[in-house]
């Protein structure tokens, strides 16, 4: 057998276990030992967990007796702001640097349940603010294609860990682009699902309307197992959707793939373009047929985001008050209390957010901005929906360029650009997803680009089954792994 087990897909992993080829307690080690070893070079975990001998046993048991899901024994990887009991969840910050999870996640109480394992947090910006991962209060991850260069964010932890081999799949959270973005940095596969398909209950909260978790993996199939095992309806968040609701669309066999050639007239790099030119022609050699479509109101899409997200953020993170729970330090009086506790547990670009989000809300600018927001984004929705009625599928790149150098984009407004075209699928609440689709070469070194593909609300397969086809990137990314390059 050529491959390591921590190379392994889920899909390969539970094959390999149901033969016997392995078990359990190898797949665990040889994840939990690369972890160990490439952690420190690349920084994609802030905590590598140690084993948890009873959860390895009872996933062994379970497999022996042939009562197990997909899932059972996989050792995966977590985003450092989805609680599990009993550990550190911190979402990269000073402010919560001490804070132990007292309940499980909902996602993580349905993995516990199929018999996964945890390999460790993974790093990311503080807060899920960002695109690269440098936002984090404990040192940035490095991506595994090029240690000179983000992984992306904001759950770039997760994107480098799968990407290295250092678990078997991931998850991340997204809300705007943050398990797209870095998935297509680091050359693996990154869902957004459907607002509402995956309980936030557990999640710490960034912008509750745009916030979703969702899977990074190897391959599109990895992806799907992940998602269909953390998404359903839960008590506990009311956004969910009722299962009964959630229903699989008949797909035809030909899909129809709605292409919006004007975003991609300007600031997307020539090379990138040809890469998606070159996924274009194999979907429609695969049968699709490719439809121009024309999203005018994309062109605000960024500013209607950096609007709203923040309102949101400025309001879920007013609770870190030095007060409740979180870092505390005192001064002379309750104001500085708050204000010291604030400025020494939050970073600058959490601060900078909170601001803008005070800002848009306060009486005198909410008709300004944040209504003015909210309102475009409607629009974005109705030109989707719009959309939708002619093509079962819309397809851009997921990024306009490659995986970029550290500090390179230390002005904000140039890595808020990094998102442009990942933010819709928040605004809109429309799934997405980002598939590897080759490489392009950047001082000597060959960095993943992406395609991304959004669909109408609840139509995840759709996305899976687009992905699907353009998976030879997947062969191309296990002949080039990342090793070859670092
Ligand atoms: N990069 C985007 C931002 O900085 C998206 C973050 C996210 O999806 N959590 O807001």
């Amino acid at each position: 057998m050529s491959k390591k087990q921590n190379e392994m897909t889920i899909v390969e992993a539970a094959r390999a276990l149901r033969a016997r080829e392995i078990s359990v307690q190898d797949l665990w080690d040889a994840c939990h030992n690369a972890a160990v070893e490439r952690n420190p070079e690349l920084n994609a975990y802030l905590e590598v967990f140690d084993a948890d001998e009873a959860a390895i046993e009872s996933a062994q048991k379970r497999i022996d007796a042939n009562d197990a899901s997909l899932l059972c024994g996989i050792p995966l990887a977590i985003k450092d702001n989805i609680l599990i009991e009993g550990k550190i969840a911190s979402a990269a910050s000073k402010m919560l640097e001490n804070y132990r999870a007292t309940y499980d996640a909902a996602v993580v109480k349905k993995l516990k349940t199929a018999g996964a394992l945890f390999v460790g947090r993974t790093n990311m910006d503080e807060f899920a603010m960002g695109s690269s991962t440098e936002h984090s209060a404990y040192g940035r991850t490095m991506n595994p294609h090029d240690l000179s260069r983000v992984p992306g964010g904001s759950s770039g932890g997760s994107a480098a860990a799968v990407s290295a081999h250092l678990c078997i799949a991931a998850l991340g959270s997204d809300t705007g682009g943050s398990i797209r973005q870095p998935a297509a940095h680091t050359g693996i596969v990154g869902l957004k699902p459907t607002y509402g398909a995956v309980s936030r209950s557990g999640l710490i909260a960034m912008g509750s309307s745009l916030d979703q978790i969702g899977p990074l993996a190897k391959t599109v199939e990895d992806a799907r197992i992940l998602h269909e095992a953390i998404r359903g309806k839960d008590v506990l968040d009311a956004t969910t959707i009722p299962d009964g609701l959630y229903t699989a669309r008949e797909l035809s066999k030909s899909l129809r793939i709605g292409v919006p050639r004007h975003l991609l007239a300007e600031g997307v790099g020539a090379d990138v373009l040809a890469a998606f030119n070159t996924t274009l022609e194999s979907l429609e050699s695969a049968g699709h047929t490719l439809v121009d479509i024309e999203l005018p109101t994309s062109a605000h899409a960024l500013a209607a985001y950096y609007i709203v997200m923040p309102a949101e953020v400025s309001t879920n993170l007013a609770r870190l008050d030095g007060i409740r729970y979180g870092h505390a330090a005192r001064g002379e009086t309750l104001l500085d209390d708050y204000v010291l506790s604030r400025t020494e547990g939050f970073g600058e670009e959490t601060r900078r957010r909170i601001l803008l989000g005070t800002f848009v809300l306060s009486s005198g600018y909410v008709d300004a901005y944040y209504r003015k927001a909210d309102a475009t984004r409607g629009v974005l929705r109705g030109e989707y929906m719009d959309a939708f009625e002619k093509v079962d599928g819309i397809a851009f790149p997921t990024t306009p360029s490659p995986a970029f150098k550290f500090g390179e984009k230390s002005d904000p407004l140039s890595m808020y650009l990094e998102d442009i075209f990942t933010v819709t699928a928040n605004l809109t609440g429309m799934p997405a997803i980002s598939v590897p689709i080759g490489f392009v070469e950047r001082e000597g070194k060959s960095l993943p680009v992406g395609v991304h593909f959004t669909a109408p609300h609840q139509a995840e397969n759709v996305l899976f089954t687009l992905g699907e086809v353009v998976s030879f990137a997947d062969k191309a990314f296990s002949l080039r792994s990342p090793r070859t390059n670092a």
